[in-house]
């Protein structure tokens, strides 16, 4: 009122900023700087908030809504440089664009450094007197930390035990040993700047052209959207290689988003090779101490290149010139708790907030930056031949009503004899089957009761090599049951159809002098484990690689010469207007696992569907046509990218709360001539984790902006604690 605004302009204020928390608050709040402390927009610092320090960064000036007196000071600035505008106003960018509190982004920005002490020297680890290795009692894991430190710098423990995968023990035992010393290392590490000055490989014409344009957009230095469209082995990787190192000569950084770092080994060692330096990684397995050098050298500049998972986005990089999204059709950049974001698509917005070229890169790409750059949204670039020659594989289907496999079996016998006549040839094979454990279903065969997860709507999955049943949505598992749980029958439960266990139990069987590996995710833990399978598979101490699609993605195998997928079908029921695209990728990248160079590749699809388009786009080659269809569907049912879809999912552990509030939202839902509301409908996983889920779709053109109109609709409907509306702009599967 009148009074107070006199009053405020009577008194000078006092210095304030609004301080952004990496807390999930709609709003910064206020602080008071204290005298003799200089603070601009972009400065971390550290506030009280309640009776806690927190960290936080300095988001403009302050709003004056708080009275001096109830203002908190700001407890001390950090040595760091600023976050810089464009990363604060992507963050702000993203925060109003998934409907997330801007503080929630930026605690994704954050997380990962926990402080902001400087941060302190670590006790790293070298070899100190290799003449002490006679009196060593040598294991396998000793040897394999040994090894490491031969050829590497010096390094935590931590790091070491984690590359060697082994316990910290093994490093302190060889300290202890004396074969190894301590040495303090600063954190702020010194590594080789990757150099650009390096040859790459010459290039073929159609490779030259490509990295020639993607120069040009580097060069040009705005923003562009560039789709590079090639089949495996192309040469996209080289292509794009030209442009990291353009980028790198202009003296600016670049990021590299791959799906799933963990299992980029062979991406890692190329890169190393072609710059003569390994980039900065970015990803969950790294230790505290990794994370926060590396969220310190992104900052200050000192990291030229970073790779990494889709977090990686979120790195306030100082003079960003450049984002690669390999994979970029990848299901796993879309984030589904906590923030919900693509980070293609958020990484689209980064580049244009940056006025900087970003080029989406897969064999396969998304229905969404195919349409876009048809459209003329995105520049393509296309690499329709493998490089040197090397010929496609070629795909067949195997109909299986007609070469059916025996009783209780799962490779039809075509399916075998390709199998002897590659074994016979000394090549390697891989069986794909996009399911972990023994078993997807367990039931009684007297009562018919099936193994049910009590969390969640889904089958419990047997894992026979661990002995358990176990949920692939939450944490639940259960011993292996003798006796059925409902009608007390002995030795009546039964695994039904078969996950990569069971093939590898039937491949055993039918080849028992083959050597055979697990790829999967409970097989595969940590970057050693993966590395050391990859390395397996390339010296050829492995005949058959039985996997998960942890197994389709990035490695090349020069003498794999066939592929086998299980079950072509698995993906393509339900209702998912996703379905389709999804099962296509998937299975295209397979299959672009077998042959190389001069070896050509056979690949096996085994279907109860032959006629499926999906089927019939892989074996005929006419991505083109499928894409067109697929388009046509997504047009007609006004899907996107042609509109705009957003997803309501409400949840609780109460369903008679959560129908209430799903039916009220239904109700008050924004409709109108273009605008449709579907549902509520139960969610996929009406039941996961112990919450009940329902859905409601929001169906809009292109052109309205649908943000606003779910915060108007949200703010209608009373939500009472107990229950969570999650807001999915542009969700994955509709
Ligand atoms: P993609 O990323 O499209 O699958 P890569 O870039 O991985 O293709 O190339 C496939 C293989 O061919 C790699 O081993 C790569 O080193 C090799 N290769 C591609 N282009 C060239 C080239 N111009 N000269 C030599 N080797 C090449
Ligand atoms: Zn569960």
């Amino acid at each position: 009122d009148e009074e107070q605004v006199g009053a405020s302009r009577a008194v000078p204020q006092a210095r304030r900023v609004a301080v952004l928390l990496p807390l999930p608050l709609p709003e910064a709040y206020d602080y008071k700087v204290p005298a003799g402390m200089e603070l601009g927009e972009g400065n971390y610092v550290e506030v009280p908030l309640g009776p806690r320090h927190l960290l936080g960064v300095v988001w403009g000036p302050g709003a004056g809504e708080v009275s001096d007196t109830k203002l908190r000071p700001v407890a001390q600035r950090f040595d760091i440089p600023p976050m810089p505008e464009i990363h604060r106003r992507f963050i702000d960018w993203v925060a109003a664009y998934t409907m997330a509190p801007p503080g929630a982004v930026l605690r994704m920005a954050l997380s990962a450094i926990g402080g902001m002490e400087p941060p302190k020297p670590i006790t790293a680890y070298q070899l100190f007197d290799p003449g002490r290795l006679a009196e060593l009692r040598m294991t396998a894991a000793r040897r394999r930390v040994l090894d490491l430190l031969a050829d590497g710098p010096p390094r935590p423990s931590a790091e070491l035990a984690l590359e060697a995968g082994c316990s910290a023990a093994v490093v302190r035992g060889l300290a202890d040993a004396g074969v190894l010393e301590p040495v303090l290392l600063h954190p702020t590490r010194n590594i080789p700047a990757p150099d650009w000055r390096l040859p790459g490989p010459v290039l073929s014409p159609e490779q030259a052209a490509a990295a020639e344009s993607l120069r040009g957009k580097v060069a040009a230095a705005g923003f562009s959207t560039t789709l590079l469209d090639g089949v495996t082995g192309s040469g996209k990787t080289e292509v794009y290689s030209e442009a990291i190192a353009a980028c790198l000569e202009a003296g600016r950084q670049v990021l590299v988003l791959l799906p799933e770092i963990a299992l980029s080994a062979q991406w890692l060692e190329r890169f190393a090779t072609r710059f003569g330096a390994p980039p900065h990684q970015w990803h969950s397995d790294l230790s505290g101490t990794q994370r926060r050098a590396t969220w310190r050298d992104v900052a200050t500049g000192a990291a030229r290149v970073v790779v990494g998972a889709r977090s990686a986005l979120f790195l306030p990089y100082p003079d960003l010139g450049l984002i690669l999204i390999d994979e970029e059709h990848d299901p796993s950049f879309k984030q589904e708790d906590g923030v919900i974001y693509n980070a293609r698509d958020m990484a689209v917005a980064r580049a244009h907030l940056g006025a900087i070229p970003i080029v989406l890169v897969s064999a396969t790409p998304s229905l969404e930056s195919s349409i876009n750059a048809d459209a003329g949204r995105y520049g393509r670039l296309d690499l329709p031949a493998r490089h040197g020659g090397a010929s496609m594989p070629d795909l067949k289907l195997i109909d299986l009503r007609l070469d059916r496999p025996p009783r209780n079996r799962w490779l039809a016998p075509s399916l075998v004899t390709a199998l002897t006549e590659t074994f016979a040839e000394g090549e390697q094979a891989m069986l794909f089957l996009n399911r972990r454990g023994y078993a997807p279903l367990t039931l009684c065969r007297s009562c018919g009761h099936r193994m049910q997860c009590p969390n969640c709507t889904a089958w419990l999955v047997e894992h026979r090599l661990a002995g358990k049943l176990q949920c692939h949505h939450c944490d639940f598992t259960m011993k292996l049951l003798d006796v059925c749980p409902s009608c007390s029958a002995e030795g009546s439960m039964t695994a039904c159809g078969p996950g990569v266990e069971r093939i590898a139990e039937e491949v055993t069987q039918l080849f028992p002098d083959q050597r055979m590996a697990l790829m999967t995710s409970d097989s595969l833990i940590g970057p050693h484990a993966i590395r050391e399978m990859v390395r397996r598979v390339q010296d050829h101490e492995i005949d058959l690689l039985i996997g998960t699609q942890v197994m389709a993605k990035g490695h090349h195998f020069p003498m794999l010469t066939l592929v086998g997928v299980v079950d072509s079908d698995l993906g393509l029921g339900g209702g998912d207007l996703r379905a389709a695209e999804r099962t296509y990728q998937l299975l295209q990248q397979v299959a672009g696992r077998a042959g190389r160079a001069e070896r050509a590749g056979r690949v096996f699809l085994q279907t109860y569907m032959p006629e499926h388009p999906v089927l019939q786009a892989l074996i005929s080659g006419d991505r083109a046509s499928f894409y067109e269809r697929e388009a046509d569907e997504r047009h007609e049912h006004g899907m996107p990218p042609f509109g705009r879809l957003a997803a309501l999912i409400v949840s609780g552990e109460e369903e008679t709360t959560v129908d209430v509030v799903a039916r009220a939202l239904g109700r008050t839902a924004p409709r109108s001539e273009t605008v449709q509301v579907l549902g509520p409908a139960p969610a996929p996983y009406a039941l996961l984790r112990g919450r009940h889920r329902r859905r409601l779709l929001l169906k809009a053109p292109r052109a309205v902006s649908v943000q606003p109109l779910i915060a108007e609709w949200l703010s209608r409907v009373e939500v009472p604690g107990s229950v969570r509306v999650q807001v999915d702009i542009d969700p994955y599967s509709f």
